[in-house]
């Protein structure tokens, strides 16, 4: 059936960890989409390593999205695009911070409407108290000891508090 493609919005990215930022993006969409397909990406844009394993971000999101049933939590790997026409995917959603992500964005959605010219990119924007978060600022803080209670979840802060255990972060 084609309205249950229609209704449903890819949210990509490395989640690495699934941040509030993230849970906040995710939500709001269901503002404007029956479905949200949360779509953690093998590999990370930066080439670099993750933190977390694939299969751990993976289970982060679905700890944080339990008893959403609107709110699906899947991995994928290689082009965006391909995943968006193998679940038939119409819109992808990205959450935008600060100019800072523009362009980057704007980059990326540009390239990817070349490669699929009909899917469309939807950008939102967060809750102004996590508009400075990143996944990427809380593995810093937590890896140094500090408290990152408000900005994950608490399954998340348990997973953290683990992979930097004082003395054994890197
Ligand atoms: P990060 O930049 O945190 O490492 P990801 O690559 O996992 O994140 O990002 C996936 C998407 O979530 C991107 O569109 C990113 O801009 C968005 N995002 C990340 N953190 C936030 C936040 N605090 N508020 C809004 N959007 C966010």
């Amino acid at each position: 059936m084609r309205r249950r493609g229609k209704s449903a919005v890819l949210y990509p990215g490395s989640f690495d960890p699934v941040t509030l930022g993230h849970e906040d993006i995710a939500r709001r969409t269901l503002k404007v989409a029956d479905r949200v397909i949360v779509a953690v990406a093998e590999s990370s844009s930066g080439g670099r390593a993750p933190a977390f394993p694939l299969g751990d971000r993976l289970e982060m999101l679905r700890e944080v999205f339990a008893g959403e049933a609107a709110i699906e939590c899947v991995s994928f790997g290689g082009l965006l695009v391909d995943f968006a026409r193998a679940r038939d995917v119409r819109a992808v959603v990205r959450g935008l911070r600060a100019v800072s992500d523009f362009e980057y964005e704007f980059q990326m959605a540009q390239m990817n409407r070349e490669l699929h010219p009909d899917l469309e990119f939807i950008f939102l924007t967060p809750d102004a108290r996590l508009s400075f978060l990143s996944a990427s600022l809380v593995r810093e803080v937590a890896r140094l000891g500090g408290d990152v209670s408000p900005f994950v979840s608490p399954s998340v802060l348990r997973r953290l508090e683990q992979r930097f255990r004082a003395g054994t972060g890197q």
